[in-house]
């Protein structure tokens, strides 16, 4: 069944209205009429079937059918903290970790950053890096619109990380990898893990030891090193294989 985001506030008016581009995208290129019905989501993890009332122009109106389980979202709540990269590389980072269930990004600016994006740059290419969330969320099956939130420096990063329970930043001089580490570190169960991943040129020395004295363990990704785009979604996907994510407990953590 087709996917449509609605606002919140929508889903509490009568009748419930949709406009502006989700709107022209269900009249004008799916071609959907009064009669058919759809899944609503409100981006925070609430889905709804329901049934098209009419198609207007731009405006689309809805008669709810029933709440409906939403799906899609990992048990685990991921943060990947992403060092700032040049703009097309975080254009993939943010679609790519989406789709593997992240909870949270947050890019940041670290000391080895080219890319510092400020002002208003940074408001528009976190408005873009949000649609691009959400058309990725609606792709994958996902519910949830991940947060994104831009921080200034590592220490306003280590500061986010606080409450996590395992704070883990990757590091190509690190020789232990990260299933054993995990092992040492959190034997038992983790849901909110934090991930710390540098920029092109990678860490400088004092910020791994500022994360280290923060409570992150370092951990590595092999013997090669990788892309920072490549080692976000990598870390990502080992930690979500590591911790359950993608094997059978995924199932049953959909349920709890
Ligand atoms: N400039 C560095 C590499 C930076 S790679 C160099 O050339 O030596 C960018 C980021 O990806 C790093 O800061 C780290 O967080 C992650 N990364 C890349 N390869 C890695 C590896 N083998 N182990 C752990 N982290 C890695």
């Amino acid at each position: 069944m087709q996917r449509f985001f609605i606002p919140p506030d929508s889903l509490q008016r009568r009748p419930v209205t949709l406009r502006g581009a989700e709107a022209r995208h269900l009249i004008h290129v799916l071609r959907l009429r009064s009669g058919d019905t759809v899944t609503l989501l409100d981006g925070g993890g609430k889905a709804y079937r329901a049934e098209i009332l009419s198609c207007r122009k731009q405006t689309v109106t809805f008669r709810i059918i029933a709440p409906i389980p939403a799906g899609g979202e990992s048990f685990l709540r991921i943060t990947v903290a992403q060092a700032f990269l040049k703009v097309g590389k975080m254009d993939t980072s943010i679609r790519q970790l989406t789709e593997l269930g992240v909870h949270r990004w947050l890019p940041f600016v670290s000391r080895r950053s080219v890319a510092r994006p400020g002002g208003p740059r940074l408001a528009t290419r976190r408005r873009r890096w949000h649609e691009i969330a959400m058309s990725a969320v609606k792709q994958c099956g996902r519910s949830r619109v991940p947060e994104i939130t831009p921080l200034p420096s590592l220490e306003a990063v280590l500061a986010a990380a606080t409450g996590s329970d395992l704070k883990i930043i990757f590091w190509e001089k690190e020789p232990v990898c990260f299933a054993p580490r995990v092992a040492q570190t959190a034997a038992g169960c983790c849901r909110r893990v934090f991930v710390l991943i540098g920029p092109e040129g990678g860490f400088e020395e004092g910020e791994v030891q500022s994360a280290l004295e923060c409570g992150f363990s370092g951990a590595g990704l092999g013997p090669r090193i990788l892309r920072a785009e490549t080692a976000a979604v990598t870390a990502c996907a080992l930690v979500q294989y590591v911790l359950g994510d993608m094997g059978p407990r995924a199932a049953c953590a959909a349920e709890e």
